[in-house]
């Protein structure tokens, strides 16, 4: 089901707001998900509003530079990412959401498309 969640990074400067379903997460094995090793839910590009910090996200881009790997630099959590495969979707990280608990969610496993 959607939902509207509160997400934030460690140190709380970047604040977003999502809506997303949870039963639809996913983990993948690509080079820097499988470093990052995060629960990820995903949500359309209209469905993720950045509420503050946006000037403290840094933006990280690999291989054919066209996903958006967001983090925060002063704590360094990933918070959510623009996908290489769906440019209109983001994908979040599942622990970055108030009243989600990443463990307990049953992520299917996708294989990741960028080395
Ligand atoms: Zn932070």
């Amino acid at each position: 089901m959607m939902k509207s969640y509160n997400g934030s990074c460690h140190c709380g400067t970047v604040r977003f707001e999502v809506v997303t379903d949870t039963n639809h997460s996913v983990i993948c094995n690509c080079s820097i998900c499988k470093r990052r090793n995060t629960v990820m839910l995903r949500c359309n590009e209209q469905d993720l509003r950045i509420i503050s910090g946006r000037d403290e996200l840094t933006l990280y881009r690999f291989n054919t530079m066209v996903a958006e790997h967001y983090f925060c630099q002063k704590c360094g959590i990933y918070t959510f990412h623009k996908m290489r495969k769906a440019p209109d979707k983001y994908a979040v990280n599942a622990g970055c959401l108030e009243g989600v608990d990443p463990y307990g969610l049953q992520p299917a496993s996708i294989r990741g498309s960028a080395k």
